[in-house]
Formats: structure tokens, sequence, C-alpha cells
């Protein structure tokens, strides 16, 4: 097995907050009670970025996600946000930051410009600069046309939209979003990405969104990858896959895996894994090794894949184990 503590040695993580950072995280830790959900997490989100954090249920984003946007306090460490610490300095904080909570905040029953003009309200907007701020954002998220009508009216991907209007309405110059694709349907989920870089190449907001679906931290500019707690990885998706030489292969054993593993290691000298009673083999040139390992051990293999490497193997690099455990759920902390 992939060693847990030598996988956390080195997420390659930034001590220092680098010169153009928009959110810097250092050695945030956070318990409830006597359950660590932070564990000392450091990395820096820059200026423009689209910014995944990614990781299984219990993983920790949740907690990062309300320090973040100050409904939280750290245990310790220290989360800035624009020049703006989370502890010290939260009031000032919360001006510079838009949040679009994973739980919907419009209100149904209100058209889709009330429900902004309520939002413009609380930042002290008024009068005739929020209005042509309104149609302005109901302009940029495609639903100017839709402004007199009840937002209970709208599909799950134009509630969406206008939650995240309501986020950007203050133009902040940062924008947080907890998992916002949750319940929306492909075409509307590519559209909120589609979206999500626009908003970084013409407006340049910093981006940070937390998700559990790989797909989605594949179109981030750069991704922590979190587990129990702990940031595992950080780096761009191409960055982070690449650290894995060659293709990933992947055998099921007629019989025992842990003893086919053996077996294979002391015939080809490379290093395998064993989960889920699969064993797995990191090396370049994997057509023609499983063809030498299916010639090798005749009726000891059951099936046999060979991929690209993904982010999932980044995780299983790094963290020993799958992204999520065999009934679907994250695996519970041992
Ligand atoms: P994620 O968002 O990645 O699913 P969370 O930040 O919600 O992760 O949770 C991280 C850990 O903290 C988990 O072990 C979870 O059970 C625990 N946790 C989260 N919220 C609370 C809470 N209010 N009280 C106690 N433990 C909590």
């Amino acid at each position: 097995m992939t060693s847990k503590s030598s996988a956390y040695a080195d997420p390659g993580v930034e001590s220092s907050s680098a010169p153009d950072a928009v959110i810097s995280l250092q050695h945030v830790v956070h318990r409830y009670e006597n359950r660590t959900a932070l564990n000392g997490v450091s990395f820096d989100v820059r200026a423009a970025e689209l910014f995944g954090l990614l990781g299984p249920n219990g993983s920790g984003k949740t907690t990062l996600f309300r320090i973040l946007s100050t409904l939280m306090f750290p245990t310790a460490g220290r989360a800035v946000v624009m020049g703006c610490d989370a502890s010290e300095d939260a009031a000032r904080l919360r001006r510079q930051i838009g949040v679009v909570f994973q739980a919907q905040s419009v209100d149904p029953k209100l058209t889709a410009y009330e429900n902004l003009w309520h939002q413009g309200h609380l930042y002290g907007l008024r009068g005739p600069s929020l209005n042509t701020r309104i149609s302005e954002m109901l302009t940029r998220v495609g639903l100017a046309d839709r402004a007199k009508e009840r937002v209970e009216t709208f599909s799950g991907g134009m509630q969406r939209r206008i939650e995240l209007a309501k986020g950007l309405l203050h133009r902040p110059g940062v924008l947080l979003l907890d998992e916002p694709t949750t319940g929306l349907d492909p075409g509307a989920r590519r559209d909120l990405w589609q979206y999500l870089q626009m908003l970084r190449d013409e407006e340049h907001v910093s981006v940070l969104v937390t998700t559990h679906l790989m797909e989605e931290a594949e179109r981030c500019d750069r991704l922590a990858i979190m587990n129990e707690g702990n940031l595992v990885a950080l780096g761009t998706p191409a960055e982070l896959k690449s650290e894995i030489g060659g293709d990933v292969v992947l055998l099921e054993a007629a019989h025992d895996a842990a003893r086919l593993a053996d077996d294979i290691r002391a015939r080809f000298d490379v290093h395998t894994t064993v989960i889920d009673n699969q064993v797995r083999i990191e090396r370049p040139g994997g057509h023609r090794f499983v063809t030498d390992v299916v010639e090798a051990f005749p009726g000891g293999i059951q099936a046999i894949s060979v991929s690209k490497p993904a982010l999932e193997d980044v995780f299983i690099r790094r963290t020993g184990h799958k992204f999520w455990s065999e009934n679907g759920d994250a695996p519970q902390p041992s």
C-alpha cells in the first residue's frame, strides 16, 4: 500500500503567502469539539484564478468554505481574503466576497428583479445605481427578459444564475461557491462553468469552488485536493496527473489479489498496490505490460484495464485509497 505519512508529506504546499494571493490559508485548523475537520491547511488562491477545492464527503471542504465566508472562525491558523483576516476583520472581508451557498437563497415568491433589489439593499446599494446594476447583472446571466417573473417559475439552472447574480451584485473581487452544480442537469452545469470561466476572463474575479466531482475539478486552473482534513495535493490538473508516470493498469485477480500483487512484483520488479481487491500498477507502456502479465500468469487474472492517469489516480496515489468507498461514501477515518 502507498504509505499515508509519505503521501501527506509533500502536497506542494506554499508555506508563506504569494504576493498575488487573493486568498491565503496559513496552517488553518478547525475542530468541532474533539473532531478535527481541518488539520493545518495552507494554500493560496491567486488573482483571477478559477480554483477548485476537491475532496470526498467529510474531507473538510464545507468547513473551509464556512471559514472563508466568515460564518465560523478557525480554531488556529490564519485565513486571509484580499488582505482581510477572517478572524480579526470579518466585516471588511464580507464586503470583498460574493458567496453562493449550496442551499437555495433566492426567494421563489419574488421576481428576479425583486430578489436582486433586496440583496442590493443589504449591501447599502440604492436608487438608480442599484437599478442599473440589477439590469447589468440580469443581462450578464442571460435573464434580462425574465426580470419581472417570479423565480419559482424558473428552471433549476436559471435559479442558480440568479444566485450568482446576487453574489456578484456588489462587485466582489472573490466569488466563493459551495458545490454550485448540485441538482442541476448536465446542460445547466455546463452553462454555469462557462459563466465562471467568463467571470474570470472578462471581469478578473477570483473564483473558489468546492466540488466532489472530478469532471468539474478538471475545468479548474488549479486544485487543492483534500482528504480527512488534510491538503493532499495542490497544482493544475495537468501537473497533478503528470506525477503518475505513464498508464494506470488495474488487474482483477481470479483468486487472491494480494498474492497476485506479490507475484507480479517479484516477476517484473514493479510497485503494486492492492485496493478493493484490485491490483494497481502505474507504468509507461501499459498495453505491452498487460500482455506480459497475462502470459506470465495464465488463468490468474479475471479482468484488466489500462487507462491514462485521471485525478482519481492522483487521489489514490496520495492517500492510498479510492475517492469513494464501495458504498458510495468517502472512506471513514481509520
Ligand atoms: P465536506 O464538506 O468535505 O463534506 P465537512 O467540512 O462538512 O466536509 O466535514 C469535515 C468533518 O467535520 C467531517 O468529519 C464532519 O463529520 C465533521 N463536521 C462537520 N460539521 C460538523 C459539526 N457541526 N459538528 C461536528 N462535526 C462536524
